[in-house]
């Protein structure tokens, strides 16, 4: 039998809609719409991709929106006084920084510029500090995307067993946190975990989020698992997750497909933090 695919793509679509009618009462209202600014430093092309596909959601929900492309020879210099600039800005609600930034920029240094009520990424150490201390400003766009796709397919988390594979501050950490808050009993597993497949095999949830093609393999699963694929790999012309998404599918219950997956469930995440920013600068 094959596994039930959880349409990420479905799922963000549906999201988008709400965002925009949302968007369009506010404006009938009088009220000004969130604005995002998106900052790419270089001409990586993947990152190019990301920030346009960002620029193209705002625009299709009726946010205020800008682009800001800098060459990769920018200074800190240049860039802080962008994200200054943005900071102070009424229009811009949310300043998303694309990483990763050329070498020669300090990306930390950076990220900590981004006004904490602006961080819609949720990478600002206070927003981490707020998230982790259980009163999140914002939710990372990832794994509150991986939530609210459990929400859709209304997966029950409590007592479940979960494993993380990935233990990166953007996606494995907060995903082991949100899970855990939604009393999920989680163990989160990296390059040195030892008898990895064991352990994936006897999870409820496996959330894997490691960076390496086709890496979880039919061997690492068992029957009635949910399977949340986050890898983004560039193989060839091609976006292939962490998992063997054709032979993992025969055996598990659910499972995300990449593309279609946790990629459009991020961007529309992104969307709803923006709207969360606005809301909170508004209302003071
Ligand atoms: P990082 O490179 O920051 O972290 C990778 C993690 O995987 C590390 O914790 C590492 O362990 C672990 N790891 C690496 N190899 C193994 C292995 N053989 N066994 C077990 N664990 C391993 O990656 P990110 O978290 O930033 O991203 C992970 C993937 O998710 C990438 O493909 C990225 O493109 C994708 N991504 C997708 C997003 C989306 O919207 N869908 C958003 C963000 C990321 P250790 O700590 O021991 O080194």
């Amino acid at each position: 039998m094959t596994a039930n695919i959880i349409d990420g793509k479905a799922i963000a679509t549906a999201m988008r809609a709400e965002i925009a009618q949302n968007v369009r009462n506010m404006v009938e209202k009088g009220i000004t719409p969130p604005g995002l600014a998106v900052i790419l430093v270089g001409d990586d092309p993947a990152s190019q991709i990301y920030v346009r596909n960002k620029k193209n959601d705002c625009i299709k929900v009726g946010f205020y929106t800008e682009e800001h492309l800098l060459p990769a020879v920018t200074s800190e210099e240049e860039l802080k006084k962008l994200i200054i600039r943005l900071n102070q800005n009424p229009k811009i609600h949310g300043i998303l920084l694309q990483l990763p930034l050329p070498a020669g920029l300090n990306e930390k240094a950076m990220l900590e510029l981004i006004a904490p009520e602006k961080d819609v990424d949720c990478f600002h150490p206070l927003n981490v500090g707020n998230l982790f201390l259980g009163i999140p400003r914002f939710l990372p766009c990832t794994p509150a995307g991986v939530m609210e796709m459990l929400k859709y397919e209304k997966v029950n988390l409590q007592g479940k067993r979960a494993v993380v594979v990935g233990r990166s501050n953007i996606v494995g950490k907060p995903m082991a946190l949100l899970l855990m808050n939604e009393h999920a009993t989680v163990t989160i597993c990296h390059s040195r975990t030892i008898d990895l497949p064991k352990i994936t095999r006897e999870a409820d949830i496996v959330v894997v989020a490691i960076g390496k093609a086709k890496f979880l393999t039919e061997d690492m699963v068992s029957k009635g698992q949910i399977i949340i694929d986050v890898g983004q790999n560039r193989v060839g012309e091609k976006l292939v997750g962490d998992v063997d998404f054709d032979r993992v599918a025969q055996i598990v219950a659910l499972i995300t497909p990449v593309p279609g997956g946790v990629g459009p469930m991020t961007r529309a995440m992104l969307l709803k933090n923006t709207m969360q920013a606005e809301r909170l600068a508004r209302k003071g």
